[in-house]
């Protein structure tokens, strides 16, 4: 074969410099570009034996990578399919692009080196962004195929020769340009391989490790030891997604999770996605035990495609409540050079999305039936996913009604249904609404707690960072149905019946007790109100309005409540007419009842938690006095 000169059919003067800078931020794909292209010739050829295409010898698959830092060369090796002058004129040199203006057109908006690539097909070429003169050395499976080589230099002008292979398969030789010279070193390779060639399907061979091979005994009987090298085969080749569920055991699922995240306990479970139609999606996902860190815990699901890493960014593919979730996902539907703008506009990623959610629902659904006390004591640790879920997707929550758990604080768990049937009787108001009761620090609003479960209430406890907003989903979703914090009124107003405790108290007496209470609290901010409550429920409660609660806490959270957010706190003090308390206030002496009476509301903050500093220290010196 004479050598021949060419230009590569781009119309244009000289694309690779500009690849190079605008593509360098992202540089090390090239090895993942290179890499699998050269899996992808490893199994093309073994399809092709398969199919009776080829007759020769497949042989054992193999890629390689190799390093010489003296001639600053980096050769990916593969005893795939190789390639003819022709074939290397048809798939290298007619970079697959209508036209250079369309390419510097495109460029312009292109926002990472994947979108580039993807775009034009321009895996192969990522080479220049790392190399100024590539050669490929190459001899193709067909009968009587010549070996050849081809050099390019970076500018559009390339060179092809007969080449010096002896064996089937391809060498891609990068001459590694002066400003990518760390890629010179076997640890930085080292490093792109394990990120992106972890699982791929066909052994990939880098350098050589030694290991401690038996070499025969010693006097006394024990076995010696000698150091051997022996190949680095850098990569599991059939990782478990590829694998059916059924040949799986629990200890493969936790292997793979100690091999993906070697520091992180074991997770509660697992989910093993595996779909074909209406796209083509394997994985496994596992739920982990639920950090204070959140931040800490997300973007830990990877994304491959065909087994080879594409990136950990899966914000798109994966709803946003599963973010939390750990595990891969693999789909060749995504392309290898996937970008960002690529994944929001794609159908077949919201298609996936939607997929993982029902996958997900359907898993925590048989969770549940098939183990409810296993399914309970996880609960803390997946209740968060699933209210997050429940919040944030119709489609979610339509499925996890039926499995949320609401806990109350006696420790006992129910389901949405079973919630309503136990409390309905007891807790429906006079407009038939049924009324959840619920804490959020069960510590600090013991006093309310006591007051409505000695009513017969029953209280639940969310005291989760998720709970304020899953109150208010709740509420909107659930008919006829209102959720009130234990402390947000005194415990008769809680859930309004027809029938009414009246005060005992005349109307005058009302008005002077409220009086005295006034005077008695004189801050801002606080309303007095004479209310008739059993005669031993609390003396004094002092509560906060659920609505104005609410909205502050939502202003407090960045909700943009700003107008509640800035107003000062209200209280509403609530004086049981019908204590003993209050008629022994009545009848002392001008002194004593201001007295009491602060020490009464005093006592009221103090079992909220809400009596501190200064006030409290002249709370426990009038208290050491009284006695
Ligand atoms: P893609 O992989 O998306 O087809 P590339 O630019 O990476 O695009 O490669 C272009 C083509 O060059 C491939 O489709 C293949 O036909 C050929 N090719 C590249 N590398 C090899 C290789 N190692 N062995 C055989 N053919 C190869
Ligand atoms: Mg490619």
């Amino acid at each position: 074969m004479t050598t021949e000169k060419g230009s590569i059919s781009i119309h244009t003067e000289n694309i690779f410099p500009i690849i190079k800078k605008f593509l360098y931020s992202d540089n090390e794909i090239f090895l993942r570009e290179l890499v699998s292209n050269a899996v992808d010739a490893v199994q093309k050829i073994k399809r092709l034996g398969a199919l009776g295409q080829f007759n020769g010898e497949v042989g054992q698959p193999l890629v390689e990578v190799k390093l010489d830092e003296k001639a600053k060369t980096i050769t990916i090796s593969d005893n795939g399919l190789g390639m003819t002058a022709e074939e290397i004129k048809k798939y290298i040199n007619q970079v697959a692009f209508s036209g250079a203006s369309e390419f510097v057109e495109k460029f312009k908006d292109a926002k990472d080196a994947n979108e580039i690539i993807g775009k034009f097909g321009l895996g192969f070429y990522s080479a220049f962004m790392v190399a100024d003169l590539v050669e490929i050395n190459t001899l193709s499976y067909q009968e009587g195929a010549e070996p050849a080589k081809w050099t390019c230099d970076g500018s559009t002008e390339f060179e092809i020769s007969t080449g010096t292979r002896t064996t089937r398969g391809t060498d891609i030789i990068l001459h590694i340009n002066a400003d990518s010279e760390e890629f010179l070193s076997q640890y930085k390779l080292q490093e792109i391989l394990d990120k992106y060639a972890k699982f791929l399907p066909v052994p990939i061979k880098f350098g050589t490790k030694t290991e401690q091979e038996e070499d025969g005994k010693d006097e006394e009987g024990k076995p010696k030891y000698k150091s051997v090298e022996v190949d680095n085969i850098v990569n599991t080749t059939n990782p478990i997604w590829t694998k059916a569920p059924a040949d799986l055991s629990d200890a493969d699922y936790l292997d793979f999770y100690k091999q993906l995240y070697p520091f992180s306990e074991d997770p509660l479970f697992w989910i093993h996605l595996n779909v074909d139609y209406p796209f083509n999606l394997t994985g496994v996902l596992y739920f982990p035990k639920v950090k204070e860190d959140f931040d800490m815990q997300r973007n830990k699901i990877k994304l491959f495609s065909r087994q080879v890493f594409i990136t950990d960014e899966v914000k798109d593919i994966v709803p946003e409540f599963l973010m939390l979730l750990h595990g891969v996902i693999d789909s060749p539907d995504i392309p290898l050079n996937v970008s960002r703008s690529f994944l929001q506009a794609d159908s077949n990623v919201k298609k996936i999305n939607n997929y993982i959610t029902k996958k997900v629902a359907d898993k925590l659904g048989e969770l549940f039936k098939a183990d409810r006390k296993a399914y309970e004591e996880k609960w803390s640790d997946i209740g968060l996913f699933v209210k997050y879920g429940m919040i944030s997707e119709e489609k979610f929550y339509d499925k996890a009604k039926d499995f949320a758990l609401l806990t109350n604080t006696k420790k006992e768990s129910f389901t949405l249904e079973e919630y309503k049937e136990k409390i309905s009787p007891v807790q429906t108001d006079k407009n038939g609404n049924v009324v959840y009761l619920y804490t959020t620090d069960p510590d600090k609003q013991d006093g309310f707690i006591q007051a409505a479960e000695k009513k017969g209430y029953d209280v639940l406890v969310m005291n989760s960072p998720i709970d304020g907003h899953f109150v208010s989903s709740l509420e909107q979703k659930l008919e006829k149905t209102l959720l009130k914090r234990v402390d947000s009124s005194v415990v008769n107003q809680l859930i309004e019946k027809e029938e009414k405790l009246e005060s005992v108290l005349s109307e005058e007496q009302s008005t002077t007790v409220k009086g005295i209470f006034e005077k008695a609290i004189n801050k801002p901010g606080y309303t007095v109100e004479v209310v008739g409550l059993h005669p031993e429920d609390a003396p004094v409660t002092i509560t906060m309005d659920e609505f104005m609660r609410r909205m502050k806490d939502m202003a407090k959270m960045g909700g943009g409540m700003n107008f509640y957010g800035n107003m000062p706190d209200s209280y509403k003090v609530a004086i049981n007419g019908n204590h003993k308390l209050v008629n022994k206030i009545l009848s002392a002496s001008e002194e004593e009842q201001g007295k009491f009476a602060k020490q009464a509301v005093d006592l009221a903050l103090l079992s909220q938690g809400m009596l501190t500093g200064a006030e409290l220290t002249a709370f426990v010196s009038r208290s050491v006095e009284l006695i």
